[in-house]
């Protein structure tokens, strides 16, 4: 190594410490981490001079949590990079470390302070650097992802499900649900091991990622069923894009060692829309009997929970016909 070419400056620790001082950092960006209530872990950043907390989509930050107001509080950061929190009349209270907060009145949040929205948000303030940040994040991946197939898991699906629908009415849209089941999927394993019956799973998994897109909510609700929640214009939309799903699955040819495998899947979709709209249960449930009849029906096709209900009133109907 050639010594003179490299420039050696000595600096002292008290002078090396003096420019530290006077170097400007700029303040380590603030979180609330969900602590208990909505999805344990999230990570949810404060930017910006205001921030407000509330039930309703048009907040900074949004709760799922009956028990917090529509509109509950505010964070707003002043002009010395102080944090302050105000309740805005909520009807179950805002607390800031237990204690329960006059509405109207802005008290200072420490970082670390412990908040708590109505009776069971509670969420944890905290500045974290650029490295806890992403630690935290990462722990919170591993508790919404599935290990296998890196999508949502079921726990993460009904945690958000009904805030999909909701997001989706306000831009005046329904909600198609889509389930999920791959056809005989006990005879990929029987035939060509349980690892092939991975492969054939992530491949899925994969298949469904390129077929959604970044409003779909898509996870795996368990073993070989998969559901994805879709805004939707109309019914007819609902089914289009579920046999979509379905041909792409059954167009794919999936690596499994030296195998190619193909595997088909059957799905049950059930739709509200902005003008009829259902709940997240009956969502679930209608599609899980149209997914019963694609089963019962064939196997490799869509069916419309729709098509049963109408089926299943011209039969009542008919009944009622013969007993007049
Ligand atoms: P159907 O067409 O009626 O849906 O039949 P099926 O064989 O797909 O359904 P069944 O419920 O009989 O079998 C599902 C199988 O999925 C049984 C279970 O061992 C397998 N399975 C569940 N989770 C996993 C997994 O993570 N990896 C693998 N390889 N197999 C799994
Ligand atoms: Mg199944
Ligand atoms: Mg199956």
């Amino acid at each position: 190594m050639d010594l003179k070419a490299t420039t050696h400056v000595c600096v002292s620790p008290v002078q090396a410490e003096d420019e530290e001082e006077t170097q400007v950092h700029p303040p380590p960006p603030m979180f609330l981490i969900v602590v208990h209530g909505g999805t344990t872990g999230a990570m949810l950043r404060i930017e910006g001079r205001e921030t407000t907390l509330g039930r309703s989509l048009e907040n900074g930050h949004q709760f799922p949590d009956p028990t917090v107001s529509r509109r509950h509080a505010v964070i707003v950061h002043d002009d010395e990079g102080l944090a302050w929190l105000t309740d805005l009349g909520s009807s179950n209270g805002t607390f800031i470390d237990g204690k329960r907060l006059a509405p109207a009145v802005a008290v200072r949040i420490e970082d670390g302070a412990r908040l708590q929205l109505g009776v069971s948000t509670v969420l944890k303030y905290v500045s974290l650097n650029a490295r806890e940040e992403s630690f935290q994040r990462e722990m919170f991946e591993r508790s919404v992802r599935d290990n296998l197939t890196g999508l949502y898991n079921r726990g993460y699906f009904m945690e958000q499900i009904a805030a999909s629908c909701e997001r989706n009415r306000l831009r005046n849209l329904g909600t198609a649900l889509l389930m999920v089941d791959v056809d005989h999927f006990k005879r990929v394993n029987d035939a060509h091991g349980h690892d092939a019956g991975d492969a054939v799973l992530r491949e899925v998994a994969r298949t469904l990622r390129e077929a959604t897109r970044s409003e779909d909510l898509v996870a795996r609700y368990g073993g070989e069923e998969f559901v994805l929640a879709i805004p939707i214009a109309s019914v007819d939309q609902g089914w289009e894009r579920a046999d979509q799903v379905r041909r792409q699955l059954a167009g794919r040819s999936i690596r499994a060692g030296r195998k190619e495998l193909r595997v088909t899947a059957s799905i049950g979709v059930s739709c509200g829309t902005a003008t009829r709209p259902r709940t997240v249960k009956a969502l679930i449930a209608t599609a899980d009997v149209a997914l019963y009849e694609a089963k019962r029906t064939g196997r490799d096709r869509v069916v419309a929970a729709e098509r049963i209900l109408a089926e299943s009133e011209r039969r009542t109907e008919s009944c009622e016909a013969l007993a007049v």
